[in-house]
This record gives structure tokens, sequence and C-alpha cells, in this order.
């Protein structure tokens, strides 16, 4: 892996961050019990009071009495966590045991450090997600005919058939899962339920890419012909736990794209890794404009659905 040197710089600031105002927070609510707890204040002189005679005590042999005192301080410390817990407070506990919550483990970058940094490179690539308004409560089944079109199908049926495979595919999701190719024409909801997908598994901690096909492939295109060695973009398509590819075919084609695109189909399929392809190909249109190394992968590795009706977006323009 080798991300932008500020990728790094940008995470370790993050980790140090939220470790220091974890210290503050507790801080500064320790201040506020010792203001307003007459009892918590004289815990803590009394603790103090102890803990001085007990270093006389260690220091003068004098072990009855060091026994008695060390009694005394675990009752008092007894009586001040009581206290502490009653207040809620809770002493910050070290989320990483590898580094200490330092950033550094073994003079390197700690692991917790490298897992922040990836999560800032998967965000950076996803920045125009336009997540809320699209959810699976909101996907509204009535905008599509329920009549039979000309091939027999009912549009209402088949969209909802896919709606429940796209909840499926949440509640299941693992490295297991079968990856998607989602087909039909603009405005019958590949999107919607896509970004529905999307928003439900980054909420439950998933690294989540998801992107046009166009941005995602120039942010890789423009990475390797800079020839600085960075592989922020790639790394994030070929490595995160779900890959949504939006509006595959509209993108410019060239031959770094084909060779980019055949290896990140190829490796996440390899390294279970699931994805998502949106088009609005159909699959003779796919393989004409793809090699066919790349479309025969989907066959077999892909779940393929394909949306029909009528255009959403002109449906509710009319109502
Ligand atoms: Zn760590």
């Amino acid at each position: 892996m080798g991300y932008k040197k500020e990728i790094y710089t940008d995470a370790l600031k993050m980790k140090l961050d939220a470790v220091k105002t974890q210290k503050r927070d507790y801080e500064a609510r320790l201040n506020s019990l010792r203001e307003n707890s007459k009892e918590f204040r004289e815990l803590e002189i009394s603790l103090n009071k102890a803990g001085s005679a007990l270093t006389v005590a260690a220091f003068s042999g004098d072990n009855a009495r060091l026994e008695e005192l060390k009694v005394v301080c675990e009752q008092l410390n007894a009586q001040k966590d009581a206290v502490l817990a009653r207040a809620g407070i809770v002493k910050p506990s070290v989320c990483c045991s590898k580094c200490d919550d330092s950033g550094f483990a073994n003079g390197k970058l700690c692991d917790c450090v490298n897992e922040i940094a990836k999560k800032l490179v998967f965000n950076k690539l996803s920045k125009s997600m336009p997540l809320d308004d699209c959810r699976f409560d909101n996907f509204d089944l009535n905008l599509y005919s329920d009549k039979p079109n000309k091939n027999g199908a009912v549009p209402r049926k088949r969209v909802g058939a896919i709606l429940e495979l796209c909840k499926q595919f949440v509640e299941n999701f693992s490295a297991d899962s079968r990856s998607l190719l989602l087909t039909g024409n603009t405005g019958l909801g590949k999107t919607h339920l896509s970004l529905a997908i999307v928003s439900e598994l980054s909420a439950r901690g998933y690294d989540v890419v998801y992107g046009s096909a166009q941005n995602l492939f120039s942010a890789a295109e423009k990475e390797h012909f800079s020839f600085s060695g960075e592989t922020d973009a790639q790394d994030a398509l070929l490595n995160c736990d779900l890959l949504v590819i939006d509006d595959l075919g509209t993108e410019f084609y060239s031959s770094f794209v084909a060779s980019l695109f055949y290896n990140i189909i190829n490796s996440r399929i390899l390294n279970k890794k699931p994805t998502i392809i949106n088009t609005n190909l159909n699959f003779d249109s796919l393989e004409e404009r793809y090699n066919p190394r790349i479309t025969s992968r989907f066959i077999g590795n892909y779940e393929m659905r394909e949306f029909i009706g009528e255009d959403i977006r002109l449906i509710k323009n009319r109502l």
C-alpha cells in the first residue's frame, strides 16, 4: 500500500486528536465533580493523606501499619470508584493495545492509523454520494406499472424482486456475497437501490467506495500517469469491502481503462470482494464495448438483473 504522505499525516492527527479529546473530556468531568461533590473532594484528600502515610510506613519498615494502610487505601479507592460510577464517569480506556494509542508501534505507524488512512482514501473517492435521498424505505414500487409489457414481463413484479434481492444483499453481506450487475434504461432506480445498499453497509462500518465509472477510472488513471508511485485510488478500488461502479459505459474508454477495469473485476472476484455495477447497456452491448475476457467474468460470478419500466423521473413529473 502506498498512500500519499498527507493521508498518513491526517490519519495520525485524527488518531491523536481523538485520544486527546477523550482525555480532555474525562479531566473536565472530574473537575466538575470536584467542584460539585464535597464527598468526592474529601475522598481525594483522604486518599492523598493515606498515600503519604503509606510511603512513610513503607520506608520505616512498620509492616503492621503498612498492611493497615493498604486496606484503608483499598476502601477509599472503592468508595471513589462508586462515586465516579454514580456520576457516570468512566476512565478512557486504551483503544489500541498495540500502540497504547500513541499511533506508533515498533518504530512504525501502527495498524490503527493505517486503518484510518484507508478510510480517508475511501471517503475521498466516494465524496459525491447523495446518500440521504436514496433509501429502501422511500423506493416506491407503485411508480412501476403492474401491467405486462410487450414481452409479457410486469415491471412492478420484476423491480419488486430486485428490491428484495438488494435488501437480502445487505442482510447477508459478507465476502462470499455474489456481485450484482444491474442493467436497464436510465431512470429506473438502479442508482437509487445501489445507494440504499451503500448507505446501509457504510452505517454498519464496511468500507464502501461508490462512484461513476468515469470518476473512479479517471482518478486511478490520473494517479497512474502522475508517476508518483502513489496508489491511493487503485488500492481503494481493489480492496474496499464493496465497490459500486455507477453508469458503466459512459466513461472515456482508453486502453489503460480497459486493463484497469479487467484488473478490478478479476482481482475482486479472486479476493472475494463483492462489486455492484450499474449500466444502461444490455449484455450484448457490454460484450461489444468491453473485452470478452471481462464480460465472461460476469457470467457465473455476478447476479444479473434487468430493470424494466418507464423512466421514474418522467412519471414523477407527471404526478
Ligand atoms: Zn495503534
